[in-house]
């Protein structure tokens, strides 16, 4: 594979998942994958990550838009938290005997999200700093 086909412009480097339902095993991504991390498994194509470099090249060869973005999962991902730290404070009120615990719970889930955010905004500053070198 061609250094210039690997660079991709900007946005388009992800963190790639495939949506069985689009996929229809054609096996293209298979081929085109640099580092050989794709496989078909029944007819569907399936990412190990451990390997995946985030390329960019199976979202880009897919022609029928079964590899998708990080990007698309944040909803999901967004809702899945909502729905952890409900449990977590209904868990507090119920281990602790204190309907109290709930909000002390939300109060520290929303410490450890903040703290997430935070990671993710320094890393994104040393990550900046990279494209000057
Ligand atoms: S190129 Fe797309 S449709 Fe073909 S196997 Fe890969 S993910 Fe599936
Ligand atoms: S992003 Fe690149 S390395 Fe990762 S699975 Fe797709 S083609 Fe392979």
């Amino acid at each position: 594979m061609e250094e210039e086909n690997v660079a991709k412009e900007e946005g388009s480097e992800i963190m790639p998942w495939i949506n069985e339902k689009d996929c229809v095993g054609c096996g293209v991504c298979v081929e085109n994958c640099p580092v050989g991390t794709i496989s078909l498994e029944n007819g569907v194509a399936i990412i190990d990550m451990v390997n995946c470099i985030h390329c960019g090249i199976c979202h880009d060869i897919c022609s029928e838009g079964a590899v998708k973005h990080d990007g698309e999962k944040i909803p999901d991902e967004v809702q899945a938290n909502v729905t952890k730290t409900k449990e977590f404070m209904n868990s507090c009120a119920k281990y602790l005997g204190d309907s109290k615990e709930k909000q002390k719970c939300l109060n520290r889930m929303m410490k450890h999200f903040n703290k997430e955010k935070i990671v993710a905004e320094k890393t994104l500053e040393k990550l900046q700093m990279l494209k000057t070198e």
